[in-house]
């Protein structure tokens, strides 16, 4: 590994304001990070860690069992969840969106749809929490920028609204399951 000190490893052309105390490169501002010891690391190495300690968590986890087997792992993300509908809610009760869908149906029956499908809407907004927490589980963690994360959590958000509601019926009713097992035996 030829090492330019002088320089930044990964960019050409810029100065290098530190060395990565792990591999040793010459490394710019936008390359360095300080990582939980303190030190001041390159991003590649840093992003490297992360993985490491991720995996170690992933292992730590398996051990442990699968997530949402507690009741009290559905707290918070359940309180999560309640304020996402309620503000939501909020607003849509607040332009007055749901007062004139109501007013368009031209039945008792198609109000009745709507309702239904107000609640899915609902029960879509409250699961988002719990798939959020998942990918946090899964995905390991990184160094980022301020655009990175916003990039990140819209990502996050918008496969929730998606995903969440089946990982959340995955995760009730396999706790549901689990618990009538054991009042059971
Ligand atoms: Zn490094
Ligand atoms: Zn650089």
């Amino acid at each position: 590994m030829s090492v330019k000190v002088n320089g930044c490893y990964y960019h050409e052309g810029k100065a290098a304001v530190a060395v990565c105390a792990q591999c040793g490169v010459g490394i710019c501002r936008q390359c360095a990070v300080k990582d939980n010891k303190g030190r001041v690391i390159c991003v590649s190495c840093g992003n490297k860690n992360l993985k490491e300690e991720h995996k170690k968590y992933r292992q730590m986890q398996k051990q442990q069992g699968a997530r949402f087997k507690d009741k009290k792992e559905f707290m918070k993300p359940g309180i999560i969840g309640l304020l996402i509908v309620f503000v939501t809610f909020a607003y849509v009760f607040y332009e007055g969106v749901i007062f004139q869908e109501i007013g368009r149906c031209r039945n008792i029956i198609e109000v009745f749809f709507f309702i239904i499908a107000m609640i899915l809407f609902a029960y879509m907004l409250f699961s988002i929490p719990f798939a959020i927490i998942l990918m946090e589980d899964i995905i390991p963690p990184k160094y980022a920028t301020i655009m990175d994360i916003i990039g990140k959590w819209l990502f996050r958000v918008f496969v929730s609204l998606f995903l969440g509601w089946i990982v959340f019926t995955f995760y009730w009713v396999r706790y549901v399951i689990l618990n009538t097992k054991k009042t059971k035996e």
